[in-house]
């Protein structure tokens, strides 16, 4: 249910392992070749969701899925559905209690590739719900994406895990485009800056590990890297690309946040001490 390009890709994915598929959407021109290579296109979501016991659902946002499964709502009774729609945690939890209340199942699905991965091997899931209803589908969650990863009953952790993930791709990608439009403005293309961005990005997995067993222990001990100098630093980003006239927003974002580290009294640590400034307050 749900032919946008994840949707189109994963019908495809099951089509050409043979499965008899039977597709919805909204707008069922986009079904044009999966009908032609074989995909059913039913006429509503009731009729479609009737057809398996289990509804690979792929749309935009949830209030998409209850506009499109109100509607098919007696059909859902002893239903699985594999829900691959972006959500929050709480938005996933009650989706599951919304399904469990038309007397189906939810599994909730974080897929971490895009269009471009589904299908592919090296492409993964998150999925959190019932075990056995995992169990049971398994072999088709595994033509979606090649890894299909259970991490749990709770169906928001799916989301969770998928949210980390999406959430450190859109800021690391911002800082990407923000590279390159400062390049720019100095006369380099981004094709003359992706072997630094490169080398740039990969190093980042070093720092990951050096300080998750600091954070996780609590310490923030400022024997490598203090905060006062990752303050000058990001302050030379920031005046890098004012005096270039690039958009500031964002390295005035890093800028507040070091700010407010330093105000609170972090100026000798790490600059990992961020993570408490960033995290909820403790009591
Ligand atoms: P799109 O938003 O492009 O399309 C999803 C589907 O939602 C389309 O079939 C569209 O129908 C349908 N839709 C939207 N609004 C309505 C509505 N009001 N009523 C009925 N149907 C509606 O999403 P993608 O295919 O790109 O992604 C699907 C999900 O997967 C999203 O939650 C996304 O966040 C997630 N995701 C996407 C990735 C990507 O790279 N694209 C990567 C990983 C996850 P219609 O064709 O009629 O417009």
């Amino acid at each position: 249910m749900g032919l946008g390009p994840m949707g189109r890709a994963m019908v495809a994915a099951l089509l050409d392992r043979q499965y008899a598929v039977t597709v919805w959407n909204r707008t069922p021109s986009r079904a044009g070749d999966l009908v032609a290579r074989g995909a059913v296109l039913a006429p509503s979501p009731a009729e479609a969701v009737a057809v398996n016991e289990a509804a690979v659902i792929s749309l935009t946002d949830y209030a998409t899925v209850y506009d499109v499964l109100e509607a098919a709502a007696p059909a859902l009774q002893g239903r699985a559905l594999l829900n691959l729609t972006s959500a929050t945690p709480e938005e996933a939890r009650a989706g599951a209690r919304w399904a469990a209340g038309h007397g189906a199942v939810q599994l909730t699905g974080g897929v971490n590739s895009p269009p471009s991965g589904i299908g592919k091997p090296e492409s993964a899931t998150f999925y959190s719900g019932p075990r056995e209803v995992f169990d049971r589908h398994r072999p088709l969650l595994e033509v979606l994406t090649g890894r299909a990863d259970h991490r749990g009953e709770d169906p928001g952790h799916a989301a969770l895990l998928y949210q980390i993930g999406v959430g450190m791709f859109w800021t690391s990608m911002l800082s990407y485009w923000q590279a390159i439009a400062l390049a720019r403005a100095n006369g380099l293309t981004a094709a003359d800056i992706l072997p630094h961005a490169d080398e740039t990005a990969n190093s980042l997995t070093q720092f990951f590990a050096f300080y998750t067993d600091r954070i996780d222990a609590g310490e923030h001990t400022g024997d490598v890297d203090r905060l006062a100098m990752g303050m000058a630093s990001v302050e030379h980003v920031l005046r890098t690309n004012a005096d270039a006239g690039v958009d500031t927003a964002l390295p005035a974002a890093v800028v507040d946040l070091f700010r407010r580290g330093m105000e609170a009294g972090h100026a000798t640590d790490s600059f990992s001490a961020l993570v408490e400034v960033m995290g909820k307050p403790t009591d």
